[in-house]
């Protein structure tokens, strides 16, 4: 687990190369006997089809006259707690954050198989004010409460903003914004009209959560869809401010650049978390539908078909990055434009394919396992948003001693 350093642990000084990184991918499978999943119309039944024969790999029998095996990044079992998942993926965030570098965390599998278990859990509204994080908590209040943690311990100025949208038939809703428009997306991926919410502290984020939730459901209900359907985004855009003291002092600043007098040399370090909820990766039935619900599969399956293709058009030009030739088809559905920084661009990004143990899951375990093999051949091209920027001296240069503002306690 990323243990939060304090300011002798902070990031190399600012350098601005791309690197390569690739995508991170681990398979978390769910324990059996869930309750309540056949209710959902998640059938259960007996033995299981797979074996964990590495740390790394799992063996799938029964798909066919021979067992395959999958090689990941990782595989975490069953019994693997939801504090085991954040040791896998938390230090990628929270490193980023220390580096200026872009991260995301998607959640791929088919529905019932943990997904949101994993990235939300349960534990983080149930907790009191003050209660600190449950056992249950998943990947997101486990990272906010890291990143405020973090911030808390740094000199400077920080500020977190955050924003979170649900894709559904290839429209965007701003879930924070009453009223459920769909907003257009820009050509620079961007949303236009969505809003970001300043964040103090890792519970004002769990209570934006809280928030988010409950209007996708009623967006659901109004629809007649369950959020299994849909795609949820959770975006946060982290910036720290600190003041050099050698600058201000007007000696040169680490860049060799002598800093103005009346101003003041900053460090401004920013990055983009990308946390995503996907629609259940199960194959849409389309028995007798018709109208909407026609609609909506071939919608679903737009985004989630694009997304593979995104993925294998990646994987087979490992250089991709932007230096690839062949033509990613990022523009095919909403969603794959949303995610193209965080898909052979500029972000670090780890995969969770969540699968379920039971046989009768066994043709979408194994799909699920084929793209999380193959999106462990995207590579991204990750450059650090870290940079010294002369302000004028004065509010906001980030030199008030120890003033993280935005990590003031709940
Ligand atoms: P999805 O979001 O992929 O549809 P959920 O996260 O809602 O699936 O999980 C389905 C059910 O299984 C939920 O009741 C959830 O709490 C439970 N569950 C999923 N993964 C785990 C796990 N690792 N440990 C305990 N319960 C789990
Ligand atoms: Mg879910």
């Amino acid at each position: 687990p990323a243990a939060p350093g304090g300011p002798g642990a902070d990031a190399p000084p600012p350098h601005s190369e791309s690197s390569s990184d690739s995508v991170k991918v681990f398979v978390r499978i769910r324990p059996s006997g869930v309750a309540g999943l056949a209710a959902a119309g998640v059938p259960e039944e007996g033995a299981t089809p797979l074996q964990q024969v590495r740390d790394d790999a799992l063996r799938v029998s029964g798909g066919g006259p021979e067992a395959k095996v999958f090689a990941l990044h990782g595989v975490l079992g069953p019994h693997r707690t939801q504090a085991d998942v954040y040791g896998a993926v938390g230090p990628l965030v929270l490193d980023s954050v220390r580096g200026g570098y872009n991260a995301s965390v998607l959640a791929y599998g088919q529905t019932g198989s943990g997904k949101t278990h994993t990235m939300l859990g349960r534990a983080a509204s149930a907790a009191g004010p003050g209660a600190g994080l449950g056992e249950d908590a998943g990947v997101i209040p486990r990272s906010f409460d890291d990143l405020f943690r973090w911030l808390a311990a740094q000199p400077g100025e920080a500020s977190v903003q955050c924003s979170v949208v649900e894709i559904y038939i290839e429209k965007i809703t701003d879930l924070l914004q009453p009223g459920g428009h769909s907003l257009p997306l820009l050509g620079d991926g961007a949303v236009k009209g969505l809003t970001w919410h300043t964040m103090k502290a890792a519970g004002d984020v769990m209570r934006l959560l809280d928030r988010a939730a409950a209007s996708r459901q009623t967006a659901a209900t109004r629809m007649n869809a369950a959020s299994s359907r849909s795609h949820m985004v959770l975006q946060c855009r982290v910036e720290l401010r600190v003041a050099l003291a050698a600058a201000a002092a007007g000696a040169s600043s680490g860049g060799g650049r002598a800093a103005k007098r009346g101003s003041v040399a900053v460090r401004v370090r920013r990055s983009l978390l990308s946390f995503v909820d996907l629609a259940g990766s199960e194959r849409q039935k389309m028995a007798g539908t018709e109208g909407e619900r026609l609609a909506e599969g071939a919608a679903i399956n737009k985004s989630l078909l694009a997304l593979s293709k995104v993925i294998y058009t990646l994987a087979a030009a490992p250089s991709a990055g932007g230096g690839t030739s062949a033509y990613v088809p990022y523009r095919d559905s909403v969603l794959t434009r949303l995610l193209q920084p965080s898909l052979g661009g500029n972000s670090r990004t780890v995969l969770l394919a969540t699968v379920s143990p039971d046989r009768s899951c066994l043709a979408e375990t194994l799909s699920t396992l084929e793209f999380a093999q193959r999106a462990k051949y995207v590579v991204n091209k990750v450059v650090a948003h870290d940079e010294v920027v002369e302000q004028p001296l004065g509010p906001g240069s980030g030199s008030g001693p120890g003033g993280a503002s935005a990590a003031s306690a709940a």
